[in-house]
């Protein structure tokens, strides 16, 4: 009996495996596709400066695949870097957030800027610096409007052909902010080393304010170790006017999330822009 149950077990076990490699192959061979056949999208998310003095957005990839359907960046992402995919399409989303911060920088009244996430893979194997003056170039985007996103293992690397990426684009006047702070593994020594100017604080860190003391006595702590190193705060996921009524109290100096608003097409982002504007 027990022998028949095991056989069962393993027989299911190995079709469960044969079926996950064969979705697996075909979200890799879509991928492979997605970029060409023009699948990809980029949709931008509202940044709210608390003292209301400047006004941005995040760059933020989008996949509708043919034959899958909607696909979360938390699952092609890493895949496309595993597979070099995120060379082009990194390339690509520059452009595009680039192309179009331009246009909302010049229809602005508020100092704008636009923030695009750049992976490990991009550091390690292109010159990112080479590119995004490129970039700049081409779309006319002054390069302060311009803030990376890189998160805390691009830093854990440590190695001289990414630290000079990085200063590099400082000396060009492009910010670097730390997405996702406080869910890597790595020392907090790179706060100093790197020429960085803005840190996100991680929404595991933000949705359980302002009730959770734990929470509360982190974020509060980051916001004032950040200000001593002349960082700016963004803080990721904010839900609910309580949650920003405490990061206000606590001098974050940025907010983004639902409660602004979710991610927008670049036609949806132009309205909220001009509503902004309006009514400062
Ligand atoms: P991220 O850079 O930390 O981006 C923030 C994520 O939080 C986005 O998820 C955004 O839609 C989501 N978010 C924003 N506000 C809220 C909120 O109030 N509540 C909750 N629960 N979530 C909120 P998204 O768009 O699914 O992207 C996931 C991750 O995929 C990003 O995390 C980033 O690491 C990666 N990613 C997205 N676009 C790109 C890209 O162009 N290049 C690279 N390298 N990575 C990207
Ligand atoms: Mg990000
Ligand atoms: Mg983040
Ligand atoms: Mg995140």
């Amino acid at each position: 009996k027990a022998k028949e149950h095991g056989r069962n077990c393993f027989q299911f076990y190995t079709s469960a495996m044969h079926e996950n490699a064969k979705a697996r192959s075909l979200l890799e061979g879509a991928l492979h596709k997605a970029l060409p056949n023009k699948e990809l999208s980029v949709v931008y998310q509202p940044i709210q400066d608390m003292q209301e003095e400047r006004i941005g957005c995040e760059a933020l990839l989008r996949w509708r695949s043919e034959i899958l359907g909607d696909v979360s960046p938390m699952e092609f992402i890493p895949i496309s870097e595993e597979l070099g995919l995120i060379l082009a399409m990194g390339e690509w989303v520059l452009y595009q957030a680039c192309a179009q911060a331009k246009s909302w920088y010049e229809q602005s009244s508020k100092p704008f800027f636009v923030t695009v996430n750049v992976s490990s893979t991009q550091f390690k194997r292109q010159d990112v610096a080479v590119l995004v003056a490129q970039v700049l170039r081409d779309t006319g985007l002054p390069a302060k409007s311009l803030t990376l996103e890189i998160t805390e293992n691009v830093l854990a690397d440590n190695s001289d052909h990414i630290l000079r990426q990085l200063r590099s684009l400082r000396g060009m006047g492009v910010e670097l902010a730390i997405d996702d702070f406080g869910t890597g593994y790595s020392s907090l020594s790179y706060l100093k080393r790197f020429p960085l100017s803005k840190l996100k604080i991680d929404k595991e860190f933000i949705q359980d304010l302002p009730s959770d003391a734990e929470d509360r006595a982190l974020v509060k702590a980051i916001i004032s170790m950040a200000a001593n190193l002349n960082l700016k705060v963004v803080a990721e996921g904010v839900e609910t006017i309580e949650q920003l009524g405490l990061l206000k109290q606590l001098n974050c100096d940025f907010t983004q999330g639902y409660y602004h608003s979710r991610p927008l097409s670049a036609e949806d982002f132009t309205v909220y822009l001009a509503r902004f504007n309006e009514s400062r």
